[in-house]
């Protein structure tokens, strides 16, 4: 047999479909001419190109797994896909995918009224209506069930009182998913921006996805309208199965930002020469590349797997769990090395390496902590609750 390409070394293509590799290689053009030429300005002035988000739409990216209401009605292998693409843009733009189609789009589709699913979610695939997922909360991270955020009925309405912290979207969005706590237990509300008592703001001076809004959420006495509580939802199950479905696309996403570490980090050890000879002929550099290639190719094939489950209706969430912790951690060791082997040059913004090395400290703790994730695992596999 001749040699595979060093960029899909173990022949991953030939277990994609033809329409998942079309798919594949249509986001992947789209990330080519739209985002990367632009991406890291926008990371440095601390922008969301929120000029892409028709572009987005127009690929039927956005709630992309989705059935109807405007919807792609996707496979899970093709969303997944479309995530590992764009993260190998930035993974901001990612994480506006995943925010919009997964934990906000995905709760109106599986826990709204039918009246609910026809007003919000054509807009929101036409992303005409940007959406975003409060329940983070400044207290409460890991620990989201003991979240504080208070909604109390009164007549008609619920009225909403709390904050939520590092949301992404939430000062663009027209609509954010709100999961407060009721007489009846955590129940998800669709917060329409112009409500009053709801007010927003950016967070700024971040270091990581840059190329994403991330923003508080304010509810002081603000009155939503019953006709805007989420159904068919109640209990932490509601926002755990919106997480399930966006920690699903992380496992492939970040595969794509630890491709485009690794094949940076590839072309420049075999340009660069130092001692008059390619940095790639030296075995430490290329002890360093192996790594990269390997936990790449075990990544994408524990993606694959998961993707074929979740198509196949058989996916548990202690599988996503192993696949997040595992891909987030090593897409960012890939690119703590691939910033190694491009010496000086790794930490500027001219190559991609340091933007998605920063980047991934935020996916390594939004969706589930490292340590939350490994948690997860444990008590799957040994019976035992150590969590607290
Ligand atoms: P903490 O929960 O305080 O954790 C701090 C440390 O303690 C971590 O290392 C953690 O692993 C560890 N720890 C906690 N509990 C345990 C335990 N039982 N055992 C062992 N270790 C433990 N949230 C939203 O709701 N919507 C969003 O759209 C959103 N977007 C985000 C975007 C960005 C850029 C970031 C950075 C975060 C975003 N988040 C969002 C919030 C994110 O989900 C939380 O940051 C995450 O859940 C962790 O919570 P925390 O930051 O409060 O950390």
């Amino acid at each position: 047999a001749k040699m595979p390409a060093a960029t899909d070394l173990y022949q991953i293509d030939s277990l994609l479909s033809e329409e998942e590799l079309l798919v594949r290689d249509t986001v992947r053009r789209f990330v080519a001419e739209r985002v990367k030429p632009q991406i890291a300005e926008h990371f440095e002035a601390g922008t969301f190109p929120q000029e892409l988000v028709p572009e987005m739409a127009e690929l039927g990216l956005l709630g992309m797994h989705l059935e109807g209401y405007g919807c792609a009605g996707m496979s899970a292998v093709c969303y997944g896909l479309a995530c590992q693409e764009l993260e190998a843009g930035d993974s901001g733009l990612r994480s506006f995918v995943s925010v919009q189609g997964s934990l906000a789009m995905y709760p109106i589709s599986a826990f709204g009224s039918e009246e609910q699913k026809q007003r919000w979610l054509p807009g929101m695939a036409r992303g005409e209506i940007i959406g975003c997922f409060g329940l983070t909360e400044p207290d409460y991270g890991s620990d989201a069930a003991h979240l504080t955020t208070s909604a109390r009925r009164d007549g008609d309405v619920y009225i909403l009182n709390g904050t939520k912290l590092w949301i992404t979207n939430g000062s663009i969005a027209h609509v954010a998913i709100v999961w407060a706590r009721a007489e009846d237990g955590v129940r998800g509300f669709l917060v329409e921006r112009d409500t009053p008592g709801f007010t927003t703001s950016t967070i700024s001076h971040k270091l990581s996805l840059r190329a994403s809004v991330t923003s508080e959420l304010h509810f002081a006495d603000c009155r939503v309208p019953v006709a805007n509580l989420l159904p068919n939802v109640r209990g932490m199950r509601g926002p755990l199965s919106c997480l399930n479905e966006a920690r699903y696309g992380i496992a492939w996403g970040v595969n794509g930002a630890a491709r485009t570490c690794y094949e940076t980090a590839l072309t420049y050890a075999r340009e660069r020469l130092q001692f008059q000879r390619p940095i790639a002929s030296f075995q430490l550099v290329q002890q360093k590349l192996v790594v990269m290639v390997t936990e790449l190719v075990k990544a994408e094939l524990l993606a694959l797997q998961l993707g074929r489950l979740k198509d196949s209706g058989r996916l548990h969430p202690v599988q996503i769990s192993l696949a997040k912790r595992n891909n987030v951690r090593e897409a960012l060791q890939t690119a703590r090395e691939a910033r190694n082997i491009l010496g000086a040059n790794g930490i500027t913004l001219e190559y991609p390496i340091s933007r998605h090395m920063n980047n991934l400290e935020s996916v390594f703790t939004y969706e589930g902590t490292d340590d939350i994730h490994t948690l997860i695992i444990g008590q799957a596999i040994t019976g035992e609750n150590a969590f607290a």
